[in-house]
């Protein structure tokens, strides 16, 4: 075996981790770092040190804002660092890691610099609504972003006075244990805990008896058994789940304008993203000629390693993704789907498939059903606007979807009326950043992240009576 890399876990501040196992390259399938697998004793000792941590860490909150700001200037200059490990785990190109690595400075900057409210008043001079922090959180994340998803969590719960025990999937945790170690260099110990492990780690995080509040990132089945973990200690839990968006194009769109938008709006991340478009309503008329379009987009794209020049889009990350995302596409095809463009392993080794879109699709086909979470994207042409507002509200899913049209009014109109978390009007997945919170409907998830309203998750709301008191 080629040496390994070697990362530690990192708990009250200190280096941790016994027992390991090693992470794979999704471009080339062979194993470059080792990392610890968390003991049930080292879990214990990371929410025990989150708990000796809290009562210093929730009393000042000024302090808390000036660790916050060293946090976000220390993984400012390590940038290069936390990208190239991303590449390394994830699969994403360079351009795509430094991306995420420089939003999770933004998102931990952001939580730094917001004004908290410290109370406001309900009755003048007799009743006042304050928040106090909930104690340990638990907070796990999937393998899609996980540097920026761990920001997601981290930073709004240390800053409303929480500690964290943080644990990154064990097909990305590389990114997140080198920030845990860059973190305590700034932070008092035990405030931030990194541990890393498969699922059940995750479990003994989310029955541990410490465990306060969940905070979990990742698929509906996962966050159906969350729920059930915390159910007995009636646990505080945000679930950010999957999603199964619709773009739904209305009949007077600009084909050739919203082609290259639409693409990125559900290849992004080689479409490894909760809330990009995962199937797209077409009116008959357009649908031919949508689905070209589509495909010249996709045939242009570079797929390979993220480490390549020029390369926009990476590997699928894992290997049971893959075949996941191979069977649908193959599924659809034996019941009859087009492959329009794609569909095409590249080079020797690696999770590589070319964007892959897919017309023709049968009815109630799986892969228009469920969440694909890979590169194929299935068309469904539709003659009956209504019929698929209604078949969208219908679904498990409720994460996002977007309405194009050349009108914009037009598409809200439309856009209003689907339930979901997030709608956009010709666009999909756009991020304006940290203040804009996040969630889902139904399957896709409990409670938002980001925004004021993100960072209010992580406390327990007090109404005051004052009776007189000064309030
Ligand atoms: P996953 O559910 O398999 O794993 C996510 C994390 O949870 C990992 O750290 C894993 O070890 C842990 N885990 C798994 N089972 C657990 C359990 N029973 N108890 C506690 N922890 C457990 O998800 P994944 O495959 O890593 O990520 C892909 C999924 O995440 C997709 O469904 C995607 O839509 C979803 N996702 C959602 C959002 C969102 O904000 N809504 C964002 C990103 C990804």
């Amino acid at each position: 075996m080629p040496d390994l890399q070697q990362f530690r876990m990192t708990i009250d501040g200190r280096a941790a981790g016994s027992e390991t196992f090693t992470v794979l390259d999704p471009a080339t399938e062979q194993p470059w770092a080792e990392v610890p697998a968390a003991t049930q004793s080292e879990v214990d000792a990371a929410f025990a040190a989150a708990d000796a941590a809290f009562a210093g860490w929730a009393a000042d909150d000024d302090a808390r804002r000036a660790a916050l700001r060293r946090a976000a200037e220390k993984v400012g200059v390590h940038l290069d660092e936390l990208a190239g490990l991303l590449v390394r785990e994830q699969g994403k190109p360079y351009a795509d890691a430094l991306g995420e690595a420089q939003g999770t400075v933004g998102w931990i900057q952001w939580f730094a610099e917001v004004e908290v409210p410290k109370s406001e008043v309900v009755t003048p001079g007799e009743v006042l609504q304050v928040r106090f922090p909930l104690g340990v959180v638990a907070g796990i994340t999937p393998w899609n972003y996980p540097l920026i998803q761990s920001a997601w969590k981290f930073a709004p719960a240390l800053r409303a006075g929480n500690t964290v025990v943080l644990k990154p999937s064990p097909y990305t945790p590389v990114a997140t244990l080198r920030l845990g170690e860059l973190l305590a260099e700034v932070l008092p110990p035990g405030v931030l805990n990194v541990v890393s492990g498969g699922d059940a780690v995750g479990v003994a995080m989310t029955t541990h008896p410490t465990t306060a509040m969940v905070s979990f990132t990742g698929s509906t089945a996962a966050g159906k058994s969350v729920a059930a973990a915390v159910a007995p200690d009636l646990k505080r839990v945000t679930l950010e789940l999957g999603g199964n968006d619709p773009a739904i194009l209305l009949d007077d769109v600009d084909v050739d304008a919203i082609a290259e938008p639409l693409f990125w709006g559900a290849f992004t991340n080689n479409g490894q993203v909760c809330g990009v478009a995962k199937r797209v309503y077409v009116p008959a008329a357009l649908h031919d000629r949508v689905a070209d379009a589509l495909a010249r987009v996709a045939e242009s794209v570079a797929v390979g390693a993220g480490s390549e020049d020029g390369v926009r889009l990476g590997p699928i990350n894992n290997r049971p993704q893959y075949e996941r995302v191979n069977g649908l596409l193959e599924d659809a095809v034996a019941a009859g789907a087009t492959v329009r463009s794609g569909g095409k392993q590249v080079g020797e080794a690696g999770y590589f498939l070319t964007p892959t879109i897919l017309t023709d699709v049968a009815a109630g086909a799986a892969i228009v059903e469920e969440e694909q979470f890979g590169p194929v994207l299935p068309l469904v042409a539709y003659d009956d606007l209504d019929a698929v507002v209604a078949e969208v509200n219908a679904s498990k899913f409720g994460l996002g979807g977007s309405v194009w049209s050349a009108d914009a009014n037009r598409a809200l109109g439309v856009g209003r009326r689907l339930r979901v978390g997030t709608v956009y009007i010709n666009g999909h997945a756009i991020n304006h950043g940290p203040h804009v919170p996040f969630g889902g409907a139904r399957w896709s998830g409990i409670g938002v992240e980001n925004g004021l309203a993100g960072l209010e998750e992580y406390t327990q709301r007090q109404i005051i009576y004052g009776n007189g008191a000064d309030l």
